[in-house]
């Protein structure tokens, strides 16, 4: 009898914009495991990597699952998930690049780790990649040019040890998938109503849309997040759907824990990141063409803007409502647009300072306690009832009030990105 060995296999870049998702592999990968005899230890995972990568397919997401098996069991196990990305993978478009990679042991290398966290906020390369797994031992398959190693790599790396959530993805059946999903609207709300903050993003509430169910025509039917794979589950129970579930599975995931996040000076920002940049709003928000609403901040001497996009709906009107002035951390990732100055993409905002706003005010009348108007241009000013008069040096300079105060905003559920973390998640949990 051969001894127990920990195997990590790691998957990405099955799918294309017409249909499949990496998500939907691995979890035939993990029913066929449990077939075959394996054993999974802990959720499989699903890692969400730079949201601003420009070759991504949707949510740029890639997975991971460790097991436990038998030596004898190890090459059966790799040939059977070999032949499952072959069998789902969406080969046919150029765009789809799988990459399959197989780590033992239970221990992940460090520089591995590193590699997840810089392949999550920054860009590597293939090459990058593959010297990785060779000095590291991990055995890498490529099909076509295997752009998907870095996702697989890094899915294994991550290795979910501070925040995390989880999610429930349930699937349709082949001949369902690119029709209209079938679910009660109504059982989404109630499950909302039951489970809401341990499950979140449900429902965007502000425009009643269903956030559970994705628009595109891959095969998920819904997928619930949640704090734990417990909750997911009975949500699970109460989402009614009005077509067969394929299967399901729970993920545990870094969606919702900002990871994607990282602390920045505005000179040190780059495209294709994301970044949280505190500064002081040095120019008003203004709305622009298509309804979105741009200010810029600057630190040190350096100035960047910021944009909430026509999407994010109300949450524009929070940031309309910044003065010159105000100390703000912002949140968000950067996008290069033609012939525009870099801009960060609002997730958050943190109001850490506001500025007071002041304003001239006309004097009141000494005599009838009514608010006196202007005598004319530098003539001070004049009670239009009892027609006394002032020196214009009794102008009054008042406070403001604001209509904003500390503290920090996010966008909508529907403008979510999936790394970012939701308020609701800021705040301690009770269990
Ligand atoms: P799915 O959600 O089904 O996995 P996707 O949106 O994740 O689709 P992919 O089809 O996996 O997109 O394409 C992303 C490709 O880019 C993968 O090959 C992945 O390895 C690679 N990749 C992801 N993040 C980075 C990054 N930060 N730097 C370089 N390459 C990356």
């Amino acid at each position: 009898m051969g001894k127990l060995q920990v195997l990590h296999i790691g998957l990405d870049d099955t799918d294309s914009k017409d249909g499949m998702c990496t998500t939907y592999v691995g979890a035939v990968v993990v029913d066929r495991l449990i077939d075959i005899g394996a054993k999974i230890i802990d959720y499989p995972h699903l890692i969400r990597l730079n949201p601003n990568w420009i070759l991504k397919t949707r949510g740029n997401c890639a997975i991971a699952i460790k097991v436990e098996a038998k030596d004898e069991l190890i090459p059966s196990i790799k040939k059977m998930v070999l032949k499952t990305v072959e069998q789902l993978a969406e080969l046919d478009h150029e765009t789809t690049n799988p990459g399959v990679v197989f780590l033992k042991g239970e221990n992940i290398p460090e520089e591995l780790g590193a590699f997840s966290r810089k392949v999550i906020q920054d860009i590597v390369t293939i090459d990058e990649a593959e010297e990785l797994a060779k000095r590291i031992g991990a055995e890498f398959f490529k099909f076509k040019i295997g752009r998907g190693i870095i996702g697989a790599l890094a899915a294994i790396g991550e290795e979910l040890e501070q925040d995390f959530t989880y999610e429930l993805i349930a699937y349709r059946l082949p001949s369902n998938r690119g029709k209209e999903r079938k679910i009660d609207r109504e059982s989404v709300f109630k499950m909302n109503e039951l489970t809401y903050p341990d499950t979140f993003d449900n429902i965007d509430l502000n425009t009643g849309e269903i956030r559970i169910t994705p628009h595109t025509p891959c095969p998920i039917l819904y997928g619930i997040r949640a704090e734990s794979s417990w909750i997911a589950e009975k949500a699970h129970g109460m989402v009614k759907a009005f077509e067969p579930i394929e299967r399901w599975v729970i993920y545990k995931a870094n969606q919702a824990t900002d990871e994607h996040i990282k602390s920045s000076k505005i000179s040190e920002v780059k495209p294709y990141r994301s970044f949280v940049v505190e500064g002081e709003v040095c120019d008003k928000p203004r709305i622009i063409v298509g309804g979105h609403v741009i200010f810029t901040i600057k630190d040190d001497g350096d100035k960047i803007d910021c944009a909430a996009y026509e999407p994010t709906r109300k949450f524009r009107e929070v940031i309309m409502k910044l003065a010159i002035g105000d100390i703000v951390k912002v949140y968000g990732g950067i996008k290069p647009k033609p012939n525009l100055p870099l801009t960060i993409n609002l997730e958050k905002i943190e109001v850490v300072k506001l500025s007071p706003i002041f304003k001239k005010l006309n004097p009141i009348c000494p005599l009838c306690r009514r608010r006196m108007k202007s005598a004319g241009k530098e003539k001070g000013f004049v009670c239009k009832n009892c027609k006394q008069k002032l020196p214009r040096e009794t102008v009054i300079i008042g406070e403001m009030p604001r209509s904003i105060t500390v503290g920090i905003y996010e966008v909508p559920p529907r403008a979510r990105r999936h790394l970012a973390k939701p308020l609701v998640r800021l705040s301690p949990r009770i269990w």
